[in-house]
């Protein structure tokens, strides 16, 4: 029955959303590491929280059902899911990755996984074929975040997740930006689905959360046997901490992205001060369509080019309402320095490649009035 419920409806009532055994409406938090056997060799379900835990399970239960996929899995934060994620290959395994992505998960794949001779060819997924080119025998997933971070660059899931299949390999799509609220990879044909739930999902900048997300029930296995065996699993408080957050997801997503198209267009019209705006919903953004065809909304992240980097400072210090911080996703609005922070990991020979230099600002709109964020950006701007 939960299948054929609106997306709006699914946010607030989970899996199984109240608890079975008091009615309590909001889930409990079951915070025991360890379940009592009721004899030899039975079990309720539950024997120790690193191996399932009924509020992670409500939870990863839940973002399934969001994603359409037949199981999730939560983790400590989005690198744990990722890092759990690349258990899955061994030595000589190769991965085409967006050269426009999280630093995060680019310093991920360098620092970490090439010590296990796991190999990555940086391309612009944008284009079907950079990856068609970067292909090789022993390509084993496409790794993909769409739109991109911080260049809201829009790749063609579908035709993406089309060419992996007829090589036998993998799509994997990190989806923080959009969430399943505006962006379900699975139905397009995607692997795996790749979230940190600091973001969105959680939506208050107040916990570090992951999810790993796959439609195959042997993949699932997999990925829960290494989920057990390395241990980054999210705690039953946050687990509980993610499922509120989520009860708000479509409220929170609608009004980010309304305020969200509204600055896009107040600052694309601040013409003595900014050179560009990259944000998908402006309609002569160059993913505009393919996004509209793929995706339910356009989000809330942006991404704007000063004219004069001596503006960079100025704003990121004169702001009030907005925060000059890492991070995004959440209810209050967040500004960031992407050279200087999220993208610090990735050498300046792909920046310059991709675009992100020295004035570049990355914002990301929360839930506040609107009015009021154009007027902090106004006042931080001028002169
Ligand atoms: C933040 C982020 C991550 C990493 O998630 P954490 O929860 O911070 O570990 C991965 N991908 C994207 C797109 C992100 O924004």
């Amino acid at each position: 029955m939960k299948g054929n419920l609106h997306k709006d409806t699914k946010v607030v009532h989970g899996s199984k959303g109240s608890d079975p055994y008091t009615g309590a409406i909001s889930f409990p938090i079951y915070q025991s590491a360890t379940f009592k056997h009721p004899g030899l060799n039975q079990s309720t379900g539950y024997d120790y929280t690193r191996e399932s835990n009924p509020t992670r399970e409500e939870l990863e239960k839940t973002i399934a059902i969001l994603e359409n996929a037949a199981a999730g899995l939560a983790f400590s934060s989005g690198m744990a899911a990722a890092t759990a994620l690349m258990e899955l290959f061994s030595a000589g395994d190769h991965f085409v990755v967006s050269d426009d992505i999280y630093g995060g998960t680019y310093r991920l794949f360098e620092e970490i996984c090439k010590k296990r001779q796991l190999e990555f060819s940086y391309v612009d997924t944008c284009c079907i074929n950079q990856i068609k080119n970067a292909t090789r025998p022993k390509t084993r997933a496409i790794f993909i975040e769409t739109p991109t971070n911080p260049m809201m660059k829009v790749a063609d899931i579908a035709g993406i997740c089309c060419f992996a299949r007829s090589k036998g390999i993998f799509t994997i799509v990190d989806n923080t930006f959009l969430t399943p609220y505006f962006q379900r990879p699975i139905d397009l044909g995607a692997d795996v689905v790749l979230h940190s739930g600091t973001k969105y999902l959680g939506g208050h900048n107040d916990t570090l959360a992951g999810f790993l997300v796959v439609n195959d029930k042997l993949l699932a296995e997999k990925l829960l046997f290494i989920q057990k065996s390395t241990g980054a699993v999210l705690s039953p408080f946050d687990s509980w901490l993610m499922l509120r957050g989520i009860k708000t997801l479509a409220l929170r997503m609608e009004k980010q992205e309304k305020n969200a198209i509204k600055i896009a267009a107040w600052l694309h019209s601040q013409r003595q001060y900014i050179d560009k705006v990259y944000y998908v919903g402006l309609p002569e953004h160059e993913g505009y369509e393919l996004s509209k065809r793929q995706a339910s909304g356009f989000g809330a992240m942006i991404s704007f080019n000063v004219k004069d980097v001596r503006y960079v400072r100025r704003i990121l210090e004169r702001v009030k309402v907005i925060s000059y911080a890492e991070s995004l996703g959440g209810v209050e609005s967040l500004i960031t320095y992407p050279v200087l922070q999220t993208h610090a990991a990735i050498p300046k020979s792909i920046l310059d490649r991709i675009g992100v230099n020295d004035r570049l600002l990355r914002l990301s709109v929360g839930i506040e009035n609107v009015e009021d964020l154009i007027n902090d950006l106004k006042q931080a701007m001028e002169e």
